[in-house]
Order: C-alpha cells, then structure tokens, then sequence
C-alpha cells in the first residue's frame, strides 16, 4: 500500500486539479493508495472542497488539524497517520507534479528506502530563485553531515524511515534535514518544478527564513563556533594592539601622524567592535537557547480537530 501525504493551506482552487492528476497517476500503479490531505487551517473552501472529494473516493483521508501550524507540523502530521509501506510527500500545489510519483514507486520498488525528487529547474521569480540558492549554499556550508541540496521534502519514504522520522520528537523540524540524518540507502530522482498552478505561495519570506533558521541551527555547532573564533580572535587582536600601543607611548612614538587628539578614534573603534562581537555571540547563543525552550517545553507538534476517513485519531507525536 502507498500512502500519498499532501499539506493544504488555502488551496481550494487547485484541490480539485490535484485530485484528478493524483487518482491518474495511482490508477497506473495496480497497487492499494491512499491520500491523506492535510487541511492545516484553511480559511477558504479547501476543507469542504477536500471532503466533498472524499465523500467519492473512499482512498482519501482528510485530517483537519486545529489551526494552522506551519508545512512541516502539516506533514508530521501526515506522516504520523499514513498506513502505508511506502509514504509519498508532496506539496498541494501542484509544483510537485503526481506525475513523477510512478518513478518514485519504482526506484523504491529497486530497493531504496529513502527517494528524494530532486528539481533540475525552480519555477519561481529570480529573487525567490537567489534567496534559495544562498541559503542552500549556506547549509552545505555549515552542517555537519551533507543534507541534499535543490530538495524539499517531495520524495518517497519507505515504512521504516517514516517510523524513525515519526520517532525523531523535536519540536523545530526541517524534516528534509531529518530525512538525511537518519540515513537509509538512498536515491535522487530529477525532476523539473514548474511555479505553483494558482495562488500565492502561502509560505512568506517570514515563513521560509524561519525553516531556513531552523535548518542551520538543528543540525550544526558551527555557528557556536563561529563565535567562539570571533571572540578568541580580538582577544588575540586586543593583546597585540595591547603591547604595541604601550611600547609606543612609553616611547614617546606617536602613530598615524603624531600626538593629536589621542586616543579617540582608538577607544570608539574598539568598544564599537567589541560590542558587536558580543552582541552576534550573545545573539547566536540565544538562538540554540530558544530552541532548547521549546524542546523542553515537550508540547505535542499539533492538535487534530476530526479526523475524515479511516485512520485511527491520534494527537500529536510523543
Ligand atoms: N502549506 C501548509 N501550511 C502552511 C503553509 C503552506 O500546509 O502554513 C502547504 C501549502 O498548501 C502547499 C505546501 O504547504 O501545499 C507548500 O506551500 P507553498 O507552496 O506556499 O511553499 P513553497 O512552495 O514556497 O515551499
Ligand atoms: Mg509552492
């Protein structure tokens, strides 16, 4: 059985699109589906589009989450729910075409546990393009172990590396970095993403710049590190500057063209700096700080408000 986990935010035009593409390209495969919409909130007519599709077809589920609760709570969510030996992911908005699902099926059938779709192309405005590109430049950089660049979360992931995700509690989840460090043997599909098939993206810069935090500071120390070398670095500066500027006045040499106003270009520059390095040390720290706040804080990752179709109710991971 295949179980296909769909996050919706406010998609109600394109439910109906998605829905048809999604029963094309499972009626290909001769194997038992399901899938599993989940309605993360919508304000529009997602909901009463996604359940009047599920009054016909007995191979959707809807699962109404209690508000919105962000695309990674969303697909937790589904993942926790889905029955199925293989987990497909996709987007709802159709930049994840159903087409490619069929190859996702057979690299899975060919013994990869873990199949990742990589995009070749983005079809997204060149600011959304650059910003992406930065920050994925910007994770191969500073984690720890390689995390699949170009790649959401859209892919396929086999029953035991959906248990060992489903078991990863943490409350800050970028689920593509989660999907790498649990390992697996695994393989890259390409495929070309075309721009979403209507609407807006729902996810705004506020939005992914969160997911991008997320990402750097769940899966490295580097940016502690960073710190830690800044700090060490001006103490080593500092001392130096400490020395030479000593020997200088007992000796009565003045620098940079003789004894002016002494001492104040020196002094601000140096408090201005000081204080900036501790203020990106203290900033850097607080952020792991928060993170470990809310992780210990243990809430569940999201509430359900009914589940529609045949899964057992479940309420949050842990
Ligand atoms: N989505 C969601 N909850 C949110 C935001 C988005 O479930 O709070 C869904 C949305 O309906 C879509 C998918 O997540 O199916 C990806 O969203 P979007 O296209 O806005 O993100 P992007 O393509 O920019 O990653
Ligand atoms: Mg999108």
């Amino acid at each position: 059985m295949i179980s296909i986990v769909i996050p919706i935010y406010n998609e109600e035009e394109i439910i109906p699109t998605l829905i048809d593409e999604i029963e094309q390209s499972m009626a290909g495969l001769e194997t038992e589906w399901e899938a599993l919409f989940v309605d993360d909130g919508s304000v529009d007519g997602s909901l009463a589009a996604l359940l009047h599709a599920q009054s016909r077809n007995p191979n959707i589920v809807v699962i109404e989450l209690s508000r919105n609760w962000g695309h990674q709570t969303a697909i937790s969510a589904g993942l926790e729910h889905a029955r199925g030996d293989a987990v497909v992911v996709m987007d709802g908005d159709l930049q994840d075409p159903p087409a490619v699902i069929p190859a996702l099926v057979s690299a899975w059938k060919s013994g990869f546990q873990v199949v990742i779709a990589e995009r070749g192309k983005r079809g997204e405005g060149l600011f959304r393009r650059i910003c992406f590109r930065c920050f994925y430049r910007l994770l191969g950089w500073v984690s720890d172990f390689p995390i699949p660049l170009n790649a959401g979360m859209f892919g396929l992931l086999d029953r035991q590396a959906v248990d060992a995700i489903t078991l990863l509690s943490e409350t800050n989840r970028y689920l593509p970095g989660l999907r790498a460090w649990i390992g697996f043997p695994t393989k890259i599909v390409m495929y070309d993403r075309s721009s979403r098939a209507a609407g807006e993206p729902k996810q705004h810069f506020g939005r992914l710049f969160r997911y991008a935090f997320d990402a750097i500071f769940s899966f490295s120390y580097k940016p502690l590190r960073f710190s830690l070398f800044m700090g060490v670095a001006t103490a080593i500066f500092s001392m130096i500057a400490a020395v030479v500027l000593t020997t200088f006045r007992i000796m009565g040499v003045g620098i940079f063209g003789g004894p002016v106003v002494v001492g104040y270009t020196s002094t601000l520059v140096s408090i201005l700096f000081l204080g900036g390095v501790q203020l990106i040390g203290i900033g850097i720290l607080g952020e792991y700080l928060g993170r470990v706040f809310d992780e210990v804080k243990r809430r569940p990752l999201y509430f359900i408000r009914r589940v529609h179709g045949g899964v057992e109710r479940r309420t949050g991971l842990r």
